[in-house]
């Protein structure tokens, strides 16, 4: 598995409320961590927004 590409990825989001979002259609953070969701029994189900979710997200 190549790394070449670490620091040098878009990162597409259309979040709104978070700060870090710009213009509803990117991230300008240089890096996120996705984290697995949890606390929730709807994990494991294999529907992708059970799933994961963005664990650099701050509100505004
Ligand atoms: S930190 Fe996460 S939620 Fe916030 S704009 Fe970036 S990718 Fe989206």
């Amino acid at each position: 598995m190549s790394h070449t590409k670490i620091g040098t990825q878009t990162i597409g989001c259309s979040v709104k409320s978070c700060r870090y979002n710009a213009e509803g259609n990117y991230c300008e953070l240089s890096r996120i961590q996705v984290e697995p969701m949890q606390g929730t029994d709807k994990c494991h189900s294999g529907n992708p927004a059970d799933e994961s979710l963005c664990g650099s997200y701050m509100p505004k």
